[in-house]
Parts: structure tokens; sequence; C-alpha cells
């Protein structure tokens, strides 16, 4: 497309040329035009790499359809989106530059797919930043407001986050006030349980899951039994002794939550893990730690236990794996920053009270767009060199000759 556009461009300057060759005044008109050209060309490239390239890209992807027909669900699908660990750049270890073109591709990519997809709801899976752990309150401030501004929504769609440990520091780092400020700047304070169309979502402080009983991890122990009461309840409704034991439970709705959590639930290592996005085989080789790359088995355990939850969502090793655990599915799912990989992506589930149906959808990769421009700059550089050899020519050609003397 880029090559037909120079032939084009080309074809037009020399019908110019050819119509006024060599006066002094058509000179400067042939430079000018050229050089409009020349912007107008640059214009275009980067117009495209920077913003048509996203809606190009995201248009290709397409809703997931459900294995079960609509008749056998209670109400009209959810459509979710999930992505996870947008790692902004702070003030300590981001370089301008490098905040500037990875904050304006995150927005980018988010704003062309909430345009094009419309989901009802967003999830963003923790490491929304990459210094929350060490911010002073006037960083913090700063990168809350920009984020804000690059995941704005619309009012019909609602956006939530999980928090992680680079918002808040690992959990020897974590502090009550920390995460408190996290709470308050994303309004997650109140709800750790967001019920939607029948469909329960339970949010979990993976950070917090050390087993240690430090003040914050037994205030997360606490909401994950109080969530694991309400769900028992709200599945036994019809049980003899349900008044006695769940009276003054608020119930929620009795199918299987889906849990959202940054760090994965325990396994080995991403040997397992397959597809173009998931890890290095150099990464596959390492061993995970627990409490660090992934949650203790201890933790998962308890979790899958006291939850029974029906789907997995996690982040945090930035790279894709779907495992198992029993017949539980989970997935990790990878960076949505192209400075953590080069394919970024996100989820699409559509969901209901009874079914699930997941699609991955990947936004262009850096390589694409660095092609892109490296081609440009190759075909502007020899159109330049071109046409000023050309204009040489011309002009050494109709200048006249002086007689000798
Ligand atoms: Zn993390």
């Amino acid at each position: 497309m880029l090559r037909l556009l120079l032939g084009y461009l080309n074809i037009a300057h020399m019908a110019m040329l050819k119509s006024g060759l060599g006066t002094k005044k058509n000179c400067l008109l042939n430079r000018s035009v050229f050089l409009l050209k020349f912007l107008s060309f640059i214009f275009l490239v980067f117009f495209f790499c920077e913003f048509l390239v996203y809606y190009f890209v995201i248009f290709q992807c397409a809703w997931p359809e459900l294995r079960s027909t609509s008749k056998a669900h209670s109400s009209a699908p959810l459509k979710a989106m999930f992505l996870s660990d947008t790692h902004l750049l702070g003030e300590i270890r981001g370089h301008w530059f490098d905040k500037l073109r990875r904050e304006w591709q995150m927005e980018r990519a988010y704003q062309s797919a909430l345009w094009l997809l419309q989901p009802d709801i967003v999830f963003i899976l923790g490491d929304l930043f990459d210094e929350g752990k060490w911010s002073n309150p006037k960083a913090w401030e700063n990168d809350v407001s920009r984020f804000q501004s690059m995941f704005r929504h619309p009012p019909q769609t609602e956006l939530i986050v999980v928090v992680g440990n680079h918002d808040v520091g690992f959990h020897y780092e974590m502090t009550e006030y920390k995460l408190k400020r996290f709470e308050k700047a994303f309004n997650l304070t109140f709800e750790k349980v967001v019920t939607r169309k029948g469909i329960s979502f339970v949010l979990v402080n993976s950070v917090a899951l050390e087993g240690d009983g430090c003040v914050i991890c037994r205030a997360e122990e606490d909401h994950i039994l109080k969530v694991s009461r309400q769900l028992n309840c709200s599945r036994n409704k019809n049980q003899l002794e349900f008044g006695k034991k769940c009276g003054k439970v608020h119930l929620l709705p009795p199918s299987a939550p889906i849990l959202l959590q940054h760090y994965p639930l325990y396994r080995a290592s991403d040997s397992e893990c397959t597809g173009e996005d998931s890890a290095s085989p150099e990464e596959k080789q390492v061993q995970f730690i627990e409490k660090y790359d992934v949650l203790s088995q201890d933790a998962s355990e308890k979790l899958l236990q006291l939850l029974q939850p029906r789907l997995i969502l996690s982040g945090h090793t930035h790279s894709a794996c779907t495992v198992f655990h029993g017949d539980v599915p989970e997935i990790s799912i990878p960076s949505f920053s192209w400075r953590n990989r080069n394919n970024p992506s996100f989820i699409m589930g559509l969901i209901t009270a009874e079914d699930f149906a997941l699609q991955k959808c990947f936004l262009p990769t850096e390589n694409t767009v660095i092609y892109i421009y490296s081609v440009a700059s190759i075909m502007l550089l020899l159109s330049a060199v071109f046409q000023f050899a050309l204009i040489n020519t011309l002009k050494s050609f109709y200048t006249p000759k002086e007689k000798p003397v």
C-alpha cells in the first residue's frame, strides 16, 4: 500500500516537472510540492502506526460463542474484558519517552477495544503501576490520574481493578497505608464480590495470602471466609437448616463464582504452558517460587476449597498460560504493555450464570509497527535522493551554457 502511494506521488511529481522544466520559478514550485508530499507521507505513516493500526487489528477480534443455546440462560450474557499488568511507569524508573510511548500504546489499544467491542465490564488484574510500592503521595496522585485518563470509559462500561504486588509491594513491603490508598483510588473499599447478571466475581488480594497471620493477611482471610459462607448459604438455600445457619447472611447468586486475582495459583513452572504468547523456552525451565511467582500450595488449595470457583483468571507472570486445577481452568493473562512483551493481548469473555466462553484478542505487535516505520523511512530516503538528483540533472540540462570567449 505504501509503495503504491509513493509511486502515485512520484508520477504526479514527474507530471509537474514535465509541464515546466528548468525555470527557476518552477524549480522552487517543484521543491515545495515535493516537500508537501514528503510531509503528507510522513503524516499518513504516523497516523496509521499510531492510531489506525489499533482499530485495524482489534476489528478482527470477535466475542466468542457460548456452547449452550440462549434459551438455557437465565439472563443475557455479560460481555467482560480481562487484562493485566499495565505497569504504568513511575518517576523513579520511567524514562519520559518510554512512558510516553507505552502509555500512548496502551491508551489507544484500550480505547479502540472499548469502541469496537463495547464490553459491559472490564477487569484489570493487578500491577496497574510499576512503582506503586515506592511512590510518594505526589507521584501516586500523578500515576493514578494518568491511569484514569488512559483507561477512561463511557458510563455504560464498568472498570474494576484487582491489586497486584507492584501496586502495594510484595508481602514484606505492603502496608495498610499503601493498600488503603489503592482501594480509595479505585473505590474498592466496600465491594469485594462483584455481582452482575447473576454472576459473582470474587476479587482477592493475593499478595496478602502469605499465611503468616499479619494484620492485612488476617483481614483478607476473613474476607475469603465470609465470601465462602455467603456462597455456601446461596447454594444451599433450599436445605432444612438454612434459616438457622444462614439467616443473616447476605446471599449471592447460586452459581459458582469466577475468581480474579493477581498471582496465579500454585504451579511448579510454566513448562506446560503453550501458545505463541506463553513464556520463552528459557523461562519455562525456571522453577516458580511460592509466594513470589505464584501462590503457595497451601493458599491455593484453600482458595479452591473455600470458593469452589468455576474459572480463575490471574496475571503477574506477563506470559499466557492455561492450567487446570482438577476440572477448573485457570487462565494467566499476559501483560497488556509492549514494554513487557511484543504481542500483548486481552481476554474477551461471554459469561452467563451457567456458562462461559473465552477468546483471546491480540493487539498489534510492536515488530509490525517498527517494520512499517523502517520500510517507510527507507522509501522516503530513496525518494528524497532520487528527487534531488532529478532536479539537479534537469537544472543543469536547461541552464544556458556560457558562450566560449
Ligand atoms: Zn506482579
